[in-house]
């Protein structure tokens, strides 16, 4: 799925290109990369995402991960919603981070079918350093959801059909 690039191709970074790498939730960098992230709860654990289905994509400097309870296993997510959460996203890269996250979301739609209730994260208002957070969200066409919280943390939203745009289809 990864566009070519010629930062990647000849291994000189930093890339400018909004592409990502498929990996697993064992992969090194992304672990790395996930250690300064607010949402980590063990640092130094090798692995990075909670159990279930996963899509990590990672590339030198940004890791993005996507999560459901895993289809056969019948459990429902806590907040009982259906569909793909972003449970880490960290980018320390040159390329803007709604660009990646609207990859990301292409990465995604390529591979699997979603739930009704879309792509789905939260934001921690107390641990971002920004006067808007999810702002890269938002930029990436997501929307504040009155639907869940879970402590007050807000939830962000985006229908699956709009996967990879920036106008809900
Ligand atoms: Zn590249």
């Amino acid at each position: 799925m990864s566009e070519m690039c010629l930062a990647c191709a000849l291994g000189v970074g930093p890339c400018p290109v909004p592409h990502w790498t498929v990996s697993h939730k064992y992969d090194k960098r992304g672990a790395q990369l996930a250690d300064g992230h607010y949402s980590r709860r063990t640092v130094g654990s090798p692995q990075f995402m909670p159990p279930g289905q996963t899509l990590v994509l990672v590339r030198d400097d940004a890791v993005f991960g996507w999560w459901r309870p895993h289809p056969d296993s019948g459990l429902r997510a806590m907040n009982g919603l259906d569909g793909w959460t972003c449970t880490i996203f960290r980018n320390v890269g040159p390329v803007l981070s709604s660009k990646l996250i609207l990859a990301a979301e292409r990465e995604l739609a390529a591979r699997h079918d979603c739930g009704p209730d879309g792509l789905l994260t939260y934001v921690d208002a107390r641990k971002v350093a920004s006067a808007n957070p999810g702002y890269c969200f938002k930029a990436a066409g997501w929307r504040r959801s009155g639907r869940a919280r879970k402590g007050d943390k807000p939830l962000l939203w985006k229908p699956f059909a709009a996967a990879g745009q920036l106008e809900a289809a």
